[in-house]
């Protein structure tokens, strides 16, 4: 249930309405907009009558939310959820962040070198899988600890906010000195448990929707971060698994769109494993911005052929500059900016 403050409210008013729903036994999380406050109760008491609230001073109107994501749904904040870095990059509002930077760290000259052309060419985060959840257990498993300084180092080197992938919860203590952004990847999106100990974390997770995921279910993944009072979840569209073959993964650039009408969160693109294919990343990322995406994550090496891993969806560092500045005529004629 959502319950919206006039924008005369006082804060009085708005702690009648929390103590009042606490004490019928939901659930309660608030979002404080520039002009007005929402309460979002959650808790399945079909008993209640919504004019106990409505007849409160300070209420603008209470409806029920159908959808069975709450803290998710666009009503929860209508104005949109923008997180903001202490670097000044934010996600979710006028800004198009672009995170680049290998799929695995595997050297500190191979980070340093990517980072260093990435952040010239203009991006602001640097990604890179310090763990990695490879389909095949004999595949590169990733630099561990060792690749996080890396990333953090480069991260400080060159100015640039840091992602990489947490995949089990004894992973995120490791993570949280080193990263500023917490992903989880497709395979570990309904990993409820690691979802439910992120809701803990005072970080913005980046959430990556399943190969066969509905949005509802995406949004119900996001909804066990936020009901932890982690509301910085940024999802992320990444390719789901048709019948198709010819890419690796089929990238619905529909949810962009779909998810900015269902949700406040920002949401992601990220079309390296999008479309698994280094001459259909450029398209598709420009295809992104276009479609409103919040944030590309895209994946850059300077020696592809030689990667431990997807080589074959990595740009090389003159194709994502060249992207880049497409990129950056693609925003501003949708009114945003790259950052
Ligand atoms: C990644 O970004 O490195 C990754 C493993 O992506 P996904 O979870 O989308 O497969
Ligand atoms: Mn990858």
């Amino acid at each position: 249930m959502i319950v919206a403050m006039q924008e005369t409210a006082r804060e009085e008013d708005i702690q009648r309405v929390i103590d009042h729903l606490i004490r019928m036994g939901f659930s309660v999380h608030r979002s404080t907009g520039v002009r007005q406050t929402v309460v979002a109760a959650v808790g399945a008491r079909v008993d209640f009558d919504v004019r106990n609230l409505e007849v409160l001073p300070g209420v603008q109107e209470v409806h029920r939310i159908s959808a069975p994501y709450k803290l998710a749904a666009r009503s929860f904040r209508p104005q949109g959820t923008e997180i903001r870095f202490p670097n000044g990059v934010s996600v979710g509002g006028e800004q198009v962040l672009v995170m680049a930077g290998p799929c695995s760290v595997e050297s500190r000259e191979q980070l340093f070198t990517i980072a260093d052309h990435v952040r010239r060419a203009g991006a602001r985060a640097l990604r890179g899988g310090a763990f990695k959840p490879r389909t095949s257990p004999y595949s590169f498993q990733g630099m561990g600890i060792e690749g996080l300084k890396l990333l953090r180092e480069a991260g400080d080197k060159f100015g640039l906010l840091v992602i990489s992938e947490v995949m089990e919860i004894s992973q995120i203590a490791s993570l949280l000195p080193y990263v500023d952004i917490l992903q989880v990847g497709a395979r570990n999106m309904q990993n409820f448990n690691l979802l439910r100990e992120l809701g803990r974390v005072r970080k913005p997770v980046l959430l990556k929707r399943g190969i066969a995921a509905t949005f509802e279910e995406l949004l119900l993944s996001a909804e066990y971060i936020m009901m932890g009072g982690n509301y910085d979840v940024i999802l992320c569209e990444r390719g789901i698994r048709t019948f198709e073959t010819y890419t690796r993964n089929t990238l619905d650039i529909s949810a962009i769109p779909i998810i900015h009408k269902l949700s406040h969160l920002p949401i992601a693109a990220d079309p390296s494993h999008g479309t698994g294919l280094r001459d259909k990343v450029a398209p598709m990322a420009r295809a992104s911005v276009a479609a409103g995406a919040d944030a590309l994550l895209i994946e850059v090496h300077h020696d592809p052929e030689r990667a431990l891993s997807d080589g074959a969806q990595s740009l090389y560092p003159e194709q994502f500059s060249k992207l880049m500045s497409e990129l950056q005529m693609i925003a501003s004629a949708v009114e945003r900016k790259i950052a």
